[in-house]
């Protein structure tokens, strides 16, 4: 399995060539012993979408690798991960921005946030709309939380065979990014650098479209198992 998920890797980082994109593997349902393996692999961005999942494989695997949380985050379980988390992606509200502000505070320290936006067609997707996100960076309330550090945007494609309609929405995605950096001035709280866009079925897509983090699952570990 290690010699298969270290080719796997290798093929990607070639894809990904010279651009400025990280590879975050996504490794939820999959052993500690992938994980390990993608590491010896060179990785050391990883990401969970289950606060539970992840604190556990946090503390068996070594402490060098940078974890990324990706799913929705409900705000009672932020404390769990606040310690040791590089970078939340799917910050959808503002209630739990401030929350991840207490939670960094207390630690004394800052968590880097990115901003969810919801540019599926699927009603189920979790997310801010591009009028809602305006709205944010606009209040002054954002500006007054001096723990968390907003580093860009997250986004989700539809899940279609219609790669015109993918490429549409990460362009709506990378618009709108590109409309923020302009209008919001940088500060302690917002540096906008990242674009997490793609996942395995659409990441060349998102890669063209200007995407600086991608996040793999099964074209890393294979295709997942769901009970
Ligand atoms: C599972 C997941 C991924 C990776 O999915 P693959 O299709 O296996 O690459 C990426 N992002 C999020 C938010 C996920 O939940």
């Amino acid at each position: 399995m290690s010699q298969v998920i270290s080719e796997n890797i290798k093929g990607i980082q070639d894809s990904i060539g010279d651009r400025n994109c990280r590879l975050v593997a996504i490794s939820k349902t999959k052993p500690a012993s992938d994980i390990q393996a993608a590491y010896d692999a060179g990785l050391r961005d990883f990401g969970e979408n289950k606060v539970q999942e992840l604190a556990e494989k946090a503390e068996q695997l070594p402490q060098d690798i940078r974890w990324h949380m990706v799913g929705h985050l409900q705000r009672n379980k932020v404390k769990y991960i606040a310690p040791f988390i590089h970078l939340i992606h799917s910050v959808d509200s503002f209630k739990l921005l401030k929350e991840i502000n207490k939670q960094a505070e207390k630690l004394g320290s800052t968590i880097q946030c990115l901003l969810q936006v919801h540019i599926a067609t699927e009603d189920t997707k979790f997310g801010y709309s591009s009028e809602e996100l305006f709205d944010l960076f606009e209040s002054e309330e954002l500006y007054q939380l001096n723990y968390v550090h907003i580093t860009g945007l997250m986004g989700m494609a539809t899940f279609t065979e219609d790669r015109e309609q993918i490429r549409d929405e990460f362009k709506s995605l990378r618009d709108v990014f590109e409309e923020l950096k302009k209008s919001v001035p940088e500060s302690k709280t917002v540096t906008l650098q990242e674009l997490s866009m793609g996942m395995s079925n659409d990441y060349d897509i998102a890669m063209e479209e200007g995407s600086t983090l991608i996040r793999l699952g099964s074209t890393i570990f294979g295709a997942r198992n769901y009970q």
